[in-house]
């Protein structure tokens, strides 16, 4: 749970997410999602709640592990990419731990995997907006986190080239048994997505299920309304 002032924004959610799995937490601008998907990541932190992450509590129960201890990784619409540091150095921003030689690997099979081999050493203003998406993804895959948390991350690329990279991201964050919290506010794009939904109305939970449950049987007349415009 989540006050800002005396409202709370986010008021019994209950979620839990599966390793391979799309699950698309889907609901109106301003329901609570990205506050939702911040306290998940430990960048925000609940009044009151549990976080827990493969079976261990990061928050919550008295424990408070930070953020780039969780095992998440974030995807924002608003990606960011350090603006100094070639692909290659963005890429392997997050594995510094490692000896040289194995990072250099890991991040050349990173960017094979995105589609941009022969891009480590272009600087972001070099890229066009979906490669530096694709950059930025590689970015968030490095460290192999267990669970990756993406707000909308998709929603600033034209329409062709965003199917083409939400379509690759998801396949490879599936593959490699991530679990994934997908937010968006378009029915139409977790119809597609999802492997389950869970609907969210002013800071809550309405109803989860597989796409096709929600859609054919809304818990209420607001959800109807909600997916009457798929097409
Ligand atoms: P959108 O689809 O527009 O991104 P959302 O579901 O992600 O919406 P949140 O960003 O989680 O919504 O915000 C939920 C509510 O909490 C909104 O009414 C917002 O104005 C409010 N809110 C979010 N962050 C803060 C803050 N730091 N201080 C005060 N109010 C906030
Ligand atoms: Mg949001």
């Amino acid at each position: 749970m989540r006050r800002f002032g005396a409202m709370p924004v986010v008021d019994d959610v209950s979620l839990s997410i599966a390793a391979g799995q799309v699950t698309c937490l889907l609901g109106p601008s301003g329901c609570g999602k990205s506050t939702t998907l911040r306290m998940i990541a430990g960048v925000e932190m609940p009044d009151r709640g549990l976080v827990r992450i493969d079976g261990q509590v990061v928050c919550g129960d008295g424990a408070q592990i930070p953020p780039e201890q969780r095992s998440v990784g974030l995807m924002f619409q608003d990606f960011a990419l350090f603006p100094h540091l070639c692909v290659a150095d963005n890429v392997g921003f997050g594995l510094v731990h490692l000896p040289a030689a194995e990072r250099a690997r890991r991040v050349a099979a990173l960017l094979e995997r995105v589609n941009l081999p022969g891009f480590a050493r272009k600087y972001p203003h070099e890229l066009s907006g979906g490669e530096q998406q694709r950059v930025a993804l590689a970015r968030a895959l490095a460290p192999e986190p267990r669970v990756m948390l993406m707000d909308e991350p998709f929603s600033g690329l034209d329409n062709r080239l965003r199917d083409g990279i939400r379509d690759a991201t998801l396949d490879l964050l599936k593959e490699t048994g991530t679990a994934v919290l997908l937010v968006t506010h378009e029915p139409d794009e977790a119809m597609r997505m999802a492997d389950e939904i869970a609907l969210m109305r002013d800071g809550r939970i309405v109803q989860r299920g597989a796409p096709y449950n929600i859609y054919n049987a809304p818990v209420d007349k607001a959800a109807a309304a909600f997916f009457s415009d798929i097409n």
